[in-house]
């Protein structure tokens, strides 16, 4: 089954349509029919495509809809109802086997209401009272592909995909090279004969990126993320393939064990979470620092919850927990629907990828003129963040993604927090879309844009740009700058439109009994803004360079530069070859320098603020510092090898020199200390076997100098 263009942007829109529905506008039979429809279509992207165009909360939200449907109008159940079905991913390439015992889904919670609801309805099936213990065995929810392997006499001699449940196509090549799944298991010292265990197959997330990185160094397509790249390979037909792509298998589940008398094998203890230790025991890799057996249901939020905090930080992609009743026997008793077992239950955590709509593109003018272009979507709900707004960075990163106006994209919060558009979803596009035109002059001032060669960024060269004077001037009280204690961007935007700030010099002449009177502030905030910028006045010289944002000019060279002058305005007169002297300051950011101190406003502005008290004069704290005679490396001779993880080999370096060291470039017996990174080779293997050097790690390095 495939989908025309035009049909798949029907179903898109009819699948928002239903999920925005307030209220049910729709007659019951015709929303049943449609949601058959729209459910269908969405089970064929993630299933078939493994390329969902909806979130999984949006595609449970249909879901319920349907089965609470059915539930209020039972004459409308039809036999192909997807909620009578489980997905199939079956492609025809593999010979379909049955399972031993069918592979049900989970149903899916959200949040802590739903996991108390969870256990109230497993009291209810088996007549318990709240008073009565019932003890849950929690687990990651693994985002790979699931997996049945059968072991008879000890031997793997069947591997399967889930499939629809209860067919699944046999991969057992592809599944040997994995090796994390062991060929042989004793089975047999439990009396077990035959065994059938569900898992999911996955890649380790840092083993991914190395993946891709290899893939680009040799020219090939990169693959989209982990999960793909886990079940493509467990579907390919030259195990090879799956062999290269580092796929790891979890154990989570027995399904079928029979004992040598051909009888049902029962474990000892009447526990899931035991046996996922007889199985862990037995060679199978099972999660252990994720897995817990919880007492009650509050242990079981808890335990979801602090998960849904770590997640980012668990090596592999999960996008839930699975939470268990663990007692077999009430499992057994609780029963199962005919798509879910009673006693498990998905938590899901919040969804980390949504689809939405681009509306609009609005540019916005950082503090050199850079233009930004910023997405605005229709707002959507994102890990839990409403999202409206997202920067496209660059020109280049529209047209490589080919995002146009009117787009539904996907996007997504990784990592960090700040969201990002993985794609646009040009198959759902109906014609209305237009291709966004990056403006050729500045949106505020309208000058024309310039680009210089090897710069991603459009920029507007007007120095006097508005949006520019603005942004610099909060970089300029910005705490890494002149670090005005109070003075924030809404204060300065504020006495901007007021005409009060026009310049940097204008912050040094405010009326502070103006600003008093002003609505909002009062005596006590204009004095404290008074006293910071009293405070401000004095900063070294390194603060006031930096906060002149010129291009290149970064919180480094600043510091460099204020150990050479006497005076801020030395630079003036200072010229290529005299920048080029100074280590560290390359002729890019020096050609800035000079353009800025040509500038005669520049100058005048810089005159201004000093008659205002700011000072211009090299300090003491601008001086580089005097070395102790007590720092840690006096008369020490260093060496650096190995690649090193927190600085570059220059930072190193001077931060040797600073802790009274010398740097030298070889290993000879005038070496006092080495400090090894990552792969150090040679060097450290003569240093050794000189037997006089001392051999520091970098992180012992820089507990040493105090860092
Ligand atoms: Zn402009």
């Amino acid at each position: 089954m495939t989908y025309s263009d035009i049909e798949q942007r029907r179903l898109f829109e009819l699948s928002k349509e239903i999920l925005n529905m307030s209220s049910e506008t729709m007659a019951p039979e015709e929303l049943a029919f449609d949601l058959r429809e729209v459910i269908q279509y969405h089970e064929w992207r993630y299933y078939i495509l493994n390329d969902p165009i909806i979130s999984d909360y949006e595609y449970d939200q249909l879901f319920k809809k349907l089965e609470s449907i059915e539930n209020q109008y039972p004459s409308l159940i039809s036999p192909d109802s997807p909620t009578h079905r489980i997905s199939s991913d079956l492609t025809n390439q593999f010979s379909p086997v049955a399972h031993l015992a069918p592979m049900l889904s989970l149903g899916n919670s959200y949040n802590a209401d739903d996991l108390i609801d969870f256990d109230g309805q497993i009291r209810r099936l088996n007549k318990m009272d709240d008073a009565s213990p019932i003890v849950y065995a929690v687990e990651p929810k693994f985002d790979g592909g699931s997996i049945a392997l059968v072991y008879e006499d000890d031997v793997l001699i069947r591997a399967a995909t889930r499939g629809n449940g209860v067919q699944g196509d046999e991969i057992t090549p592809n599944i040997k090279t994995l090796q994390t799944i062991p060929l042989r298991a004793k089975f047999s010292k439990y009396g077990i004969k035959k065994v059938e265990l569900r898992g999911e197959a996955l890649i380790r997330k840092d083993f991914f990126s190395k993946i891709n990185e290899q893939r680009l160094a040799k020219g090939l397509s990169l693959f989209a993320n982990p999960r793909n790249t886990a079940t493509g390979g467990l579907r390919t037909k030259d195990p090879q393939d799956t062999a290269s792509r580092s796929i790891e298998a979890f154990i989570y589940h027995l399904s079928y064990a029979e004992t040598f008398d051909g009888s049902r094998y029962r474990h000892n203890k009447d526990s899931h979470f035991d046996i996922i230790d007889m199985i862990g025991a037995l060679g199978f890799k099972v999660p252990n620092e994720q897995r817990k057996r919880c007492e009650n249901i509050q242990q079981v939020i808890e335990f979801c919850n602090y998960w849904q905090e770590q997640r980012e930080s668990y090596p592999y992609e999960i996008d839930g927990m699975v939470v268990k009743v663990d007692s077999l026997e009430l499992q057994e008793k609780s029963g199962s629907t005919s798509h879910h077992p009673r006693w498990a239950i998905a938590f899901k955590f919040k969804a980390k990828q949504a689809t939405t709509t681009l509306i609009d593109v609005e540019y916005q003018v950082g503090k050199i003129g850079s233009i930004t272009p910023v997405a605005k979507v229709e707002p959507v709900q994102l890990a839990g963040v409403t999202v409206s707004s997202i920067s496209l960075h660059n020109q280049d990163f529209i047209t490589g993604k080919d995002i146009r106006l009117g787009d539904k994209v996907l996007i997504e919060r990784a990592g960090d927090v700040i969201p990002y558009i993985v794609k646009s979803l040009p198959d759902l596009r109906n014609g209305g879309e237009s291709e966004i035109q990056f403006p050729a002059t500045c949106p505020v001032c309208a000058t024309l844009l310039i680009r210089k060669g090897g710069e991603a960024a459009w920029r507007c060269p007007n120095y006097q740009c508005d949006a520019q004077v603005l942004q610099r001037l909060i970089h300029h009280v910005s705490k890494d700058a002149m670090n005005i204690d109070g003075f924030g961007k809404a204060y300065l935007e504020r006495f901007y439109e007021l005409g009060w700030v026009k310049n940097m010099a204008d912050i040094y002449r405010l009326n502070y009994d103006q600003i008093a009177q002003l609505e909002g502030f009062g005596q006590k905030s204009a004095d404290n803004l008074e006293a910071a910028i009293a405070k401000a006045k004095q900063n070294p010289i390194r603060r006031l360079l930096y906060s002149l944002s010129i291009h290149h000019l970064g919180k480094r060279v600043a510091t460099i530069l204020a150990t050479e002058i006497e005076h801020v305005l030395d630079l003036k007169d200072w010229d290529l070859d005299r920048f080029t002297t100074i280590k560290d300051v390359g002729p890019v950011v020096a050609e800035n320098i000079i353009e800025y101190f040509s500038d005669q406003s520049n100058i005048q502005l810089l005159v201004e603020m000093e008659d205002l008290g700011v000072n211009m004069h090299q300090l003491e704290s601008d001086r580089p510092k005097v070395i102790q005679a007590d720092a840690p490396f006096v008369n020490k001779s260093i060496l650096f090898t190995g690649s090193l993880q927190t600085m570059g080999r220059k930072e190193a370096q001077r931060l040797a020199e600073e802790a009274g060291a010398r740097n030298i470039s070889a290993v000879s017996s005038k070496l006092d200390v080495l400090v090894v990174g990552e792969n150090p080779g040679s060097k450290l293997k003569k240093a050794e076997a000189l037997g006089t050097v001392k051999v520091l790690t970098e992180q012992e390095f820089l507990t040493e100098i105090g860092k």
